[in-house]
Protein backbone atom coordinates (compact mmCIF):
# COMPACT_ATOMS: atom_id res chain seq x y z
CA UNK A 1 0.00 0.00 0.00
CA UNK A 2 2.93 2.50 0.69
CA UNK A 3 5.18 0.76 -2.14
CA UNK A 4 6.08 3.82 -5.26
CA UNK A 5 8.23 2.74 -8.22
CA UNK A 6 8.85 6.36 -8.93
CA UNK A 7 8.81 9.75 -7.70
CA UNK A 8 5.46 10.17 -9.42
CA UNK A 9 3.88 7.71 -7.62
CA UNK A 10 5.56 8.64 -4.39
CA UNK A 11 3.75 11.76 -5.00
CA UNK A 12 0.60 10.62 -5.82
CA UNK A 13 0.44 8.73 -2.50
CA UNK A 14 1.31 12.02 -0.29
CA UNK A 15 -1.48 13.59 -2.30
CA UNK A 16 -4.06 9.94 -2.07
CA UNK A 17 -3.19 9.71 1.67
CA UNK A 18 -2.29 13.46 2.31
CA UNK A 19 1.06 12.66 4.34
CA UNK A 20 4.32 14.17 3.89
CA UNK A 21 6.64 12.37 1.81
CA UNK A 22 8.33 11.46 5.38
CA UNK A 23 5.27 9.57 6.46
CA UNK A 24 4.98 7.62 3.56
CA UNK A 25 8.62 6.88 4.38
CA UNK A 26 7.72 5.69 7.38
CA UNK A 27 4.53 3.56 6.52
CA UNK A 28 6.43 2.02 4.14
CA UNK A 29 9.02 1.10 6.54
CA UNK A 30 6.41 -0.25 8.80
CA UNK A 31 5.14 -2.25 6.30
CA UNK A 32 8.17 -3.74 5.47
CA UNK A 33 9.84 -5.41 8.32
CA UNK A 34 6.01 -5.75 10.19
CA UNK A 35 7.50 -3.71 12.77
CA UNK A 36 5.94 -0.52 14.83
CA UNK A 37 6.41 3.30 14.41
CA UNK A 38 8.94 3.83 17.39
CA UNK A 39 11.07 0.86 15.45
CA UNK A 40 11.74 2.54 12.61
CA UNK A 41 12.44 5.81 14.02
CA UNK A 42 15.02 4.38 16.59
CA UNK A 43 16.50 2.85 13.72
CA UNK A 44 16.53 6.28 11.80
CA UNK A 45 18.05 7.58 15.07
CA UNK A 46 21.11 5.66 14.80
CA UNK A 47 21.54 7.19 11.38
CA UNK A 48 21.07 10.46 12.61
CA UNK A 49 23.29 9.82 15.81
CA UNK A 50 26.14 8.29 13.69
CA UNK A 51 26.55 11.43 11.28
CA UNK A 52 26.31 13.89 14.24
CA UNK A 53 29.15 12.04 15.70
CA UNK A 54 31.03 12.01 12.12
CA UNK A 55 30.31 16.01 12.13
CA UNK A 56 31.36 16.49 15.86
CA UNK A 57 34.56 14.91 14.95
CA UNK A 58 35.46 16.20 11.95
CA UNK A 59 35.16 19.48 12.28
CA UNK A 60 37.62 19.60 15.12
CA UNK A 61 40.15 17.28 13.81
CA UNK A 62 43.32 18.71 11.87
CA UNK A 63 44.73 15.05 11.41
CA UNK A 64 45.01 13.76 7.29
CA UNK A 65 43.96 11.04 5.24
CA UNK A 66 46.75 8.15 5.06
CA UNK A 67 47.51 9.91 1.90
CA UNK A 68 47.61 13.16 3.26
CA UNK A 69 45.52 14.59 0.57
CA UNK A 70 42.58 15.66 2.95
CA UNK A 71 41.80 16.62 5.96
CA UNK A 72 41.84 20.18 8.26
CA UNK A 73 39.47 21.85 5.80
CA UNK A 74 36.54 21.07 7.62
CA UNK A 75 37.70 23.29 10.67
CA UNK A 76 39.03 25.58 8.94
CA UNK A 77 35.50 26.58 7.49
CA UNK A 78 33.72 25.56 10.73
CA UNK A 79 36.33 28.28 12.22
CA UNK A 80 35.12 31.25 9.51
CA UNK A 81 31.24 30.81 10.53
CA UNK A 82 31.15 33.08 13.59
CA UNK A 83 33.18 35.72 11.30
CA UNK A 84 30.93 35.48 7.95
CA UNK A 85 30.76 38.80 7.37
CA UNK A 86 32.87 39.03 4.82
CA UNK A 87 31.85 36.07 3.33
CA UNK A 88 29.64 35.57 0.13
CA UNK A 89 27.43 32.46 1.55
CA UNK A 90 25.50 32.93 4.73
CA UNK A 91 25.99 31.57 7.91
CA UNK A 92 23.82 28.26 7.02
CA UNK A 93 25.36 27.51 3.69
CA UNK A 94 28.86 28.11 5.30
CA UNK A 95 28.06 25.62 8.28
CA UNK A 96 26.33 23.28 5.52
CA UNK A 97 29.82 23.15 3.56
CA UNK A 98 31.86 22.39 6.99
CA UNK A 99 29.60 19.77 8.03
CA UNK A 100 30.14 17.86 4.43
CA UNK A 101 33.64 18.82 4.29
CA UNK A 102 34.01 17.13 8.32
CA UNK A 103 31.80 13.67 7.57
CA UNK A 104 34.18 13.31 3.87
CA UNK A 105 37.11 14.10 6.23
CA UNK A 106 36.03 10.85 8.20
CA UNK A 107 35.39 8.95 5.36
CA UNK A 108 39.05 9.53 4.34
CA UNK A 109 40.31 9.01 7.85
CA UNK A 110 38.77 5.35 7.70
CA UNK A 111 36.18 6.98 10.63
CA UNK A 112 32.58 5.85 10.89
CA UNK A 113 29.94 7.57 8.35
CA UNK A 114 26.83 6.86 7.21
CA UNK A 115 26.97 6.21 3.42
CA UNK A 116 23.88 7.93 2.33
CA UNK A 117 23.28 7.30 -0.56
CA UNK A 118 27.40 5.86 -0.71
CA UNK A 119 30.67 7.25 1.55
CA UNK A 120 32.15 8.91 -1.40
CA UNK A 121 28.44 10.84 -1.48
CA UNK A 122 28.28 11.12 2.38
CA UNK A 123 28.43 14.70 2.97
CA UNK A 124 25.77 16.42 1.17
CA UNK A 125 22.75 15.00 3.14
CA UNK A 126 24.07 15.68 6.58
CA UNK A 127 25.82 18.76 5.90
CA UNK A 128 22.45 20.33 4.77
CA UNK A 129 19.84 18.66 7.28
CA UNK A 130 22.29 19.43 10.69
CA UNK A 131 23.43 22.86 9.62
CA UNK A 132 19.50 24.38 8.93
CA UNK A 133 18.30 21.72 11.98
CA UNK A 134 20.38 24.51 13.89
CA UNK A 135 19.63 27.41 11.94
CA UNK A 136 16.04 27.12 12.45
CA UNK A 137 15.89 25.46 15.99
CA UNK A 138 13.77 22.73 14.22
CA UNK A 139 12.74 19.92 16.30
CA UNK A 140 14.55 16.80 16.45
CA UNK A 141 11.52 15.24 14.80
CA UNK A 142 11.81 17.49 12.15
CA UNK A 143 14.92 16.89 11.41
CA UNK A 144 14.55 12.85 11.30
CA UNK A 145 11.29 12.94 9.43
CA UNK A 146 13.83 15.29 6.79
CA UNK A 147 15.97 12.17 7.01
CA UNK A 148 13.55 10.09 5.79
CA UNK A 149 11.51 11.94 3.08
CA UNK A 150 15.63 11.86 1.67
CA UNK A 151 15.82 8.35 2.11
CA UNK A 152 12.48 7.91 0.34
CA UNK A 153 14.22 10.19 -2.49
CA UNK A 154 17.00 7.38 -2.74
CA UNK A 155 14.61 4.92 -2.69
CA UNK A 156 12.29 6.46 -5.65
CA UNK A 157 15.38 6.91 -7.86
CA UNK A 158 16.62 3.24 -7.56
CA UNK A 159 13.41 1.98 -8.34
CA UNK A 160 13.13 3.94 -11.30
CA UNK A 161 16.26 2.13 -13.00
CA UNK A 162 18.64 4.72 -11.11
CA UNK A 163 21.73 3.53 -9.58
CA UNK A 164 24.25 5.14 -6.83
CA UNK A 165 27.20 3.76 -8.59
CA UNK A 166 29.98 5.86 -9.88
CA UNK A 167 31.44 2.63 -11.56
CA UNK A 168 28.02 2.66 -13.89
CA UNK A 169 27.03 6.57 -13.81
CA UNK A 170 29.79 8.89 -12.89
CA UNK A 171 29.79 11.32 -9.72
CA UNK A 172 26.29 12.53 -10.78
CA UNK A 173 24.86 9.21 -9.17
CA UNK A 174 26.84 9.98 -5.92
CA UNK A 175 26.98 13.51 -4.82
CA UNK A 176 24.23 14.43 -7.44
CA UNK A 177 21.58 12.17 -6.05
CA UNK A 178 23.48 13.11 -2.64
CA UNK A 179 22.27 17.16 -4.20
CA UNK A 180 18.98 15.32 -4.88
CA UNK A 181 18.27 13.55 -1.87
CA UNK A 182 19.20 17.19 0.44
CA UNK A 183 16.96 19.16 -1.52
CA UNK A 184 13.89 16.86 -0.63
CA UNK A 185 14.40 16.20 2.70
CA UNK A 186 15.73 20.14 3.51
CA UNK A 187 12.72 21.42 1.78
CA UNK A 188 10.27 19.25 3.70
CA UNK A 189 12.30 20.13 6.54
CA UNK A 190 11.28 24.28 5.71
CA UNK A 191 7.57 23.22 5.22
CA UNK A 192 7.21 22.61 1.58
CA UNK A 193 5.09 20.57 -0.12
CA UNK A 194 5.91 16.85 -1.61
CA UNK A 195 5.56 18.92 -4.89
CA UNK A 196 8.00 21.39 -3.44
CA UNK A 197 10.48 18.90 -2.35
CA UNK A 198 10.76 16.54 -5.62
CA UNK A 199 10.83 20.19 -7.78
CA UNK A 200 13.77 20.75 -5.34
CA UNK A 201 15.53 17.57 -6.33
CA UNK A 202 14.89 17.32 -9.49
CA UNK A 203 16.43 21.62 -9.74
CA UNK A 204 19.39 19.84 -7.17
CA UNK A 205 20.32 17.08 -9.58
CA UNK A 206 19.88 18.65 -13.12
CA UNK A 207 22.89 20.63 -12.01
CA UNK A 208 25.12 17.40 -11.33
CA UNK A 209 24.49 15.78 -14.42
CA UNK A 210 27.10 14.72 -16.64
CA UNK A 211 29.42 15.14 -13.25
CA UNK A 212 32.61 12.92 -14.02
CA UNK A 213 34.17 10.62 -11.37
CA UNK A 214 37.75 11.11 -11.29
CA UNK A 215 39.45 10.85 -8.29
CA UNK A 216 43.04 11.10 -7.52
CA UNK A 217 44.62 7.87 -7.29
CA UNK A 218 40.93 6.37 -7.10
CA UNK A 219 40.92 7.73 -3.06
CA UNK A 220 37.73 8.97 -2.10
CA UNK A 221 39.49 11.87 -1.56
CA UNK A 222 39.65 14.45 -4.48
CA UNK A 223 37.42 15.88 -5.52
CA UNK A 224 35.23 14.09 -3.31
CA UNK A 225 35.55 16.15 0.12
CA UNK A 226 35.12 19.35 -1.88
CA UNK A 227 32.67 18.39 -4.22
CA UNK A 228 29.89 17.37 -1.29
CA UNK A 229 30.39 20.68 0.36
CA UNK A 230 29.60 22.74 -3.45
CA UNK A 231 27.23 20.07 -3.34
CA UNK A 232 25.57 21.21 -0.49
CA UNK A 233 25.26 24.82 -1.42
CA UNK A 234 23.19 23.73 -4.66
CA UNK A 235 20.59 21.31 -2.65
CA UNK A 236 20.14 24.50 -0.68
CA UNK A 237 20.21 26.86 -3.86
CA UNK A 238 17.52 23.87 -5.49
CA UNK A 239 15.39 24.03 -2.07
CA UNK A 240 15.35 27.87 -2.16
CA UNK A 241 14.12 28.33 -5.46
CA UNK A 242 11.53 25.32 -5.16
CA UNK A 243 10.15 27.12 -1.94
CA UNK A 244 10.38 30.57 -4.03
CA UNK A 245 8.14 28.94 -6.77
CA UNK A 246 10.46 28.14 -8.88
CA UNK A 247 9.81 25.30 -11.19
CA UNK A 248 11.74 22.28 -13.06
CA UNK A 249 10.38 22.06 -16.31
CA UNK A 250 11.61 18.18 -16.36
CA UNK A 251 10.16 16.58 -13.81
CA UNK A 252 12.03 14.58 -11.37
CA UNK A 253 11.64 11.11 -12.44
CA UNK A 254 12.78 12.55 -16.38
CA UNK A 255 15.98 13.64 -14.14
CA UNK A 256 16.87 10.75 -13.58
CA UNK A 257 16.71 9.43 -16.89
CA UNK A 258 18.59 11.81 -18.10
CA UNK A 259 21.47 10.50 -15.71
CA UNK A 260 20.75 7.20 -16.81
CA UNK A 261 20.79 8.17 -20.85
CA UNK A 262 24.35 10.21 -20.11
CA UNK A 263 25.71 7.65 -18.29
CA UNK A 264 25.39 5.65 -21.37
CA UNK A 265 27.25 7.76 -23.04
CA UNK A 266 30.49 7.86 -20.24
CA UNK A 267 33.46 7.06 -20.99
CA UNK A 268 35.10 4.15 -18.94
CA UNK A 269 37.97 6.53 -18.06
CA UNK A 270 35.55 8.93 -15.84
CA UNK A 271 33.56 6.02 -13.99
CA UNK A 272 35.45 5.42 -11.15
CA UNK A 273 38.75 4.10 -12.46
CA UNK A 274 40.65 7.25 -12.03
CA UNK A 275 41.92 6.88 -15.69
CA UNK A 276 40.31 9.81 -16.84
CA UNK A 277 39.36 14.05 -15.77
CA UNK A 278 41.14 15.38 -12.70
CA UNK A 279 42.78 12.10 -12.16
CA UNK A 280 45.08 12.30 -15.27
CA UNK A 281 46.01 16.35 -15.02
CA UNK A 282 49.59 16.56 -14.22
CA UNK A 283 48.95 17.08 -10.90
CA UNK A 284 46.93 14.14 -10.28
CA UNK A 285 50.06 12.20 -11.84
CA UNK A 286 52.29 13.71 -9.40
CA UNK A 287 50.25 12.49 -6.72
CA UNK A 288 49.49 9.14 -8.50
CA UNK A 289 53.10 8.63 -8.69
CA UNK A 290 54.08 9.95 -5.21
CA UNK A 291 51.62 7.08 -3.71
CA UNK A 292 53.64 4.48 -5.11
CA UNK A 293 50.80 3.82 -7.74
CA UNK A 294 51.34 2.07 -10.96
CA UNK A 295 51.12 4.44 -13.66
CA UNK A 296 48.49 5.12 -16.02
CA UNK A 297 48.57 3.39 -19.55
CA UNK A 298 49.51 5.82 -22.23
CA UNK A 299 46.51 5.76 -24.22
CA UNK A 300 44.65 7.43 -21.40
CA UNK A 301 47.21 10.41 -21.46
CA UNK A 302 46.69 10.85 -25.23
CA UNK A 303 43.22 12.54 -24.97
CA UNK A 304 44.35 15.68 -26.80
CA UNK A 305 44.14 13.62 -30.03
CA UNK A 306 41.17 11.76 -29.41
CA UNK A 307 37.60 13.24 -31.15
CA UNK A 308 35.12 14.44 -28.94
CA UNK A 309 32.76 11.62 -28.20
CA UNK A 310 29.14 12.80 -29.89
CA UNK A 311 27.02 11.40 -32.37
CA UNK A 312 26.94 13.82 -34.98
CA UNK A 313 30.05 16.19 -34.05
CA UNK A 314 28.22 18.96 -34.73
CA UNK A 315 28.57 22.30 -32.79
CA UNK A 316 25.83 22.90 -30.13
CA UNK A 317 26.25 26.80 -31.00
CA UNK A 318 26.55 27.39 -26.78
CA UNK A 319 29.28 30.03 -27.92
CA UNK A 320 31.02 28.84 -24.83
CA UNK A 321 34.17 27.99 -27.07
CA UNK A 322 34.60 31.65 -28.45
S1 LIG B 1 34.52 11.61 -7.70
FE1 LIG B 1 33.95 9.44 -7.72
S2 LIG B 1 34.74 8.60 -5.82
FE2 LIG B 1 34.67 10.84 -5.58
S3 LIG B 1 32.66 11.27 -4.67
FE3 LIG B 1 32.43 11.45 -6.86
S4 LIG B 1 31.73 9.42 -7.46
FE4 LIG B 1 32.60 9.18 -5.44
Amino acid sequence: MYQFKNCQELLDLCKKEKLPISQIAIKREMQIFGKSRPWVRNKMKKVRDTMEEAIELGVKSTKKSKYGLVGGDARKVYKTINRSSNMLHSKVAIRAMAYAIATNEQNARMGKIVAFPTAGGSGVVPGVLFSTHEHMKSSKRKMLNALFTASALGIAILKHGGTFSAAKAGCQAEVGIGVAMAAAGVTEMRGGTPEQCLNASALGLKNMLGLACDPLGGLVEVPCVKRNAIGATIAMAASDMSMMGVESVIPMDEVVEAMMNISAGMSETIRETALGGLAITKTGLKLREKMGLPPVPKKYLDWKNRKPGNASNKCGGCNGCG
